[in-house]
């Protein structure tokens, strides 16, 4: 019993979990300021499509310019802000300024503007009520057509259940479009390409890695186009980094890619002329 209790007061009091306690609290606090005083910004990174490389579409990424620290990603301040719901401010935020912009595209750059724009959306965001009504609602404030939009979510976050599922479903009847992302990585199940209105499978950056090379490697990436394809869905493949990897690709039957090779995400990205122009 002794034992036990001592067990049990460690664990209370370990100090990496104050410390952990400690730093979410700094973090929470540094990110308010951050959304409050505008240190949070946001880039794009174009999704072209294949072979030629035209920009059809851009993904928006946030990044945060901290005082000291410089440019933080949003791996190191997405999960906290997950955790502390914070998220649902920041996402706000984000919709909202993604579709001011891809609005602004649209009427200064005509038929040069990207097609699409992409929004990431966490399970957390998905769950919150109102969601569906909030980007609507957004869509009408900026004035961008429903079918201009489309939002990345995980597997992960559609199997939290039913409220995604719906709020899914709502969006989908409104004309945005639903991309999974990362797909392959998380509980994924291909039974749930039939049960949610998936639109887009973004095949996650692991698959794509070793596809240059014969063997295994190339397996899965193989089977997703395949799948992608017999439902009708759009593939993209994500983090292609090489020539290599694009032809690949496109011989595999992808015709939308994402990744370094193509661009990195910024602030203003360059939009090609299109290769079919009106003339
Ligand atoms: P994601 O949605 O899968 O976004 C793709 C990530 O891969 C981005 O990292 C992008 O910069 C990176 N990437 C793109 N091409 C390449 C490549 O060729 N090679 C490599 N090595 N990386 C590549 P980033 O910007 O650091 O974002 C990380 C994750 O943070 C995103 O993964 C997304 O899940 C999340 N995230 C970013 N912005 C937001 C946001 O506004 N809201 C939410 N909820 N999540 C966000
Ligand atoms: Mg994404
Ligand atoms: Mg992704
Ligand atoms: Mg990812």
């Amino acid at each position: 019993y002794a034992a036990k209790e001592r067990r049990g007061r460690a664990l209370r009091y370990r100090p990496d979990l104050d410390e952990r306690a400690a730093e979410d609290a700094r973090l929470g606090a540094q990110l308010r300021i951050a959304l409050d005083t505008g240190q949070l910004r946001l880039v794009y990174q174009p999704i072209v499509e294949l072979p030629e490389g035209r920009t059809v579409a851009v993904e928006t990424l946030v990044r945060w310019d901290h005082p000291e620290l410089g440019e933080v990603g949003p791996a190191t301040f997405i999960p906290f802000t997950e955790r502390s719901g914070l998220i649902v401010e920041l996402g706000a935020w984000v919709l909202r300024t993604a579709c001011a912009q891809a609005q602004l595209w649209r009427t200064t750059l005509g038929g040069h503007a990207p097609q699409r724009i992409s929004v990431n959306v966490s399970p957390r965001q998905l769950t919150e009520p109102g969601f569906a009504d909030m980007v609507i609602a957004t869509l009408a404030e900026t004035g961008l057509p429903a079918g201009c939009l489309a939002v990345e979510v995980t597997e992960t976050a559609v199997f939290t259940g039913g409220k995604a599922i719906d709020a899914l479903h709502d969006l989908h009847r409104h004309g945005v479009r639903i991309a999974l992302d990362d797909f392959g990585t998380g509980y994924s199940s291909l039974g749930l390409l039939q049960t949610v209105p998936v639109d887009i499978l973004k095949v996650d950056k692991s698959f794509v890695d070793g596809i240059a090379v014969a063997g295994r490697e190339s397996v899965i990436a193989r089977a997703l186009i395949g799948v992608s394809t017999g439902l009708g869905l759009t593939a993209v493949a994500e983090g292609v980094e090489t020539a290599e990897q694009a032809n690949e690709l496109y011989r595999m039957g992808y015709r939308y890619a994402q990744g370094y090779y193509f661009g990195r995400p910024t602030a203003e990205p360059v939009f090609q002329v299109p290769v079919h122009a009106a003339a």
